[in-house]
Formats: C-alpha cells, sequence, structure tokens
C-alpha cells in the first residue's frame, strides 16, 4: 500500500510574503510535492497566469463548483471566492505526493477540522507597518483592497497560536530555510 502524502496548509495575511517563499521553496522541491492552485472570482494581476498561479473563473463558474461539492474548502476574502480543489488534492494524497494549500486563514481552520494531521504554518510579518509597506509595494491593488486586507490582519493574528508553527517572514532567506527545515522535518521525522 502506498503511504498517505501529507499535507502541509500555509496560511497568514495578504502581503506577508507566502506567495514570494513558496515560489522559492518550489524552485528547490521539484519531487514528492506540489502546489494546490485554487479557484478564483479575483481578477489575474499582469503577471498572473491561469492554471498556475489560480484558475480564474466567473462567480457562476466558482457557484456551480460550491453545488457540485468540488471543494475541499471554500472563502470569501476581500469580496472575492477562493476555493481548493478537492479532487486534485485527495489525488495527490492517495498517490504518497505531499500537498501544499496557500489559503487564508478561515479556509485553514476548515481544512484543519476535515484533516487533523494536516502540518499548518502561520507565516506572521515582523510588524504591521512593514506588511502594509508590502502590499503598498507590491502595486497590485487598489486603496479599497489594500484596506480590506489590512482590516483582515487583526482577527488572522488572534488565532496565531492554534498553528502547528509560526514563521516571521523578516529576511526571504531565513524565511525559506525555516519552511525547509519544517518541511524536511515532517516528512523524515514526524510520525515515523
Ligand atoms: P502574499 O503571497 O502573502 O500575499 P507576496 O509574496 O505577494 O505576499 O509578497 C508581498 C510583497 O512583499 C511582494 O512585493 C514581495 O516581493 C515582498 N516580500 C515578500 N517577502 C519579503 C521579505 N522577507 N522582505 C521584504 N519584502 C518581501
Ligand atoms: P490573493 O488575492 O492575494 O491572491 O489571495 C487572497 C487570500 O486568499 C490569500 O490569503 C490567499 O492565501 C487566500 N487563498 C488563495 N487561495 C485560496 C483558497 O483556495 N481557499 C482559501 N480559503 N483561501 C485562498
Amino acid at each position: 500500500m502506498v503511504k498517505q502524502g501529507k499535507l502541509f496548509v500555509v496560511t497568514g495575511p495578504s502581503g506577508v510574503g507566502k506567495g514570494t517563499i513558496l515560489n522559492k521553496f518550489f524552485e528547490n522541491n521539484k519531487n514528492g510535492v506540489v502546489y494546490s492552485v485554487s479557484m478564483t472570482t479575483r481578477k489575474p494581476r499582469p503577471v498572473e497566469k491561469d492554471g498556475v498561479n489560480y484558475f480564474f473563473v466567473t462567480e457562476e463558474e466558482f457557484k456551480n463548483a460550491v453545488v457540485n461539492d468540488e471543494f475541499l474548502e471554500w472563502a470569501e476574502y476581500s469580496g472575492n471566492f477562493y476555493g481548493t480543489n478537492k479532487k486534485f488534492v485527495l489525488e495527490k494524497l492517495n498517490q504518497g505526493i505531499n500537498v501544499i494549500l496557500e489559503i487564508e486563514t478561515a479556509g485553514a481552520r476548515s481544512v484543519m477540522e476535515k484533516f487533523p494531521d494536516c502540518v499548518t504554518i502561520f507565516f506572521a510579518p515582523p510588524d504591521l507597518d512593514e506588511l502594509e509597506a508590502r502590499l503598498r509595494g507590491r502595486k497590485t491593488e487598489d486603496e479599497a483592497s489594500i484596506q480590506n486586507r489590512l482590516n483582515a490582519v487583526k482577527k488572522e493574528l488572534l488565532v496565531i497560536d492554534k498553528y502547528k508553527y509560526n514563521i516571521v517572514n523578516d529576511e526571504v532567506d531565513s524565511a525559506l530555510s525555516k519552511l525547509q527545515a519544517i518541511y524536511d522535518y515532517e516528512v523524515n521525522f514526524e510520525n515515523e
């Protein structure tokens, strides 16, 4: 029998640097782990590619997917819908492949309830001013979207102790090596 893959859930405030760290993580980890590409109703940013960053869909397509029970979890965030493809994740885990979800905190909580053994990793900003500076510096959001994202932060930080691991993303290289150390430990030693 194939050993089940492990489910990793990366979460944390928008703009903290989850995508930046995960992109680098996947450059170094080409085998045995996959990124779960979510579906969203958000409009693509100029650098984003359909099927790579997200599957970009209309609200109607998203609602059909909800009705057809296609999501492991889904959530509304800052006026858009986001959801994790259940079939993809379960297939990979059953094939013994580890899966990483990058989702907001309500979705993370729902996955923790369904998969108590999942490994949750919360990325925290060094401080709120730096988070705002990163969100603004990315130049992808309008002012309303920036405010929505900043308003969500206090609630997101309230449950920081619920996650198995916290990583403060101060420097990219140090956050990346912490993520790699957690991954290696979880894959090689935990629950052997
Ligand atoms: P998220 O995926 O969490 O929304 P991003 O990965 O898009 O966040 O990062 C938001 C912005 O912050 C980007 O412009 C990115 O280059 C920058 N950034 C990420 N990590 C760091 C860091 N450790 N130090 C400074 N800037 C960072
Ligand atoms: P963004 O619009 O910045 O790409 O994402 C906004 C938030 O939605 C981020 O916190 C991101 O992690 C989260 N997100 C992305 N995909 C999913 C998903 O499938 N489900 C949930 N619950 N959140 C998601």
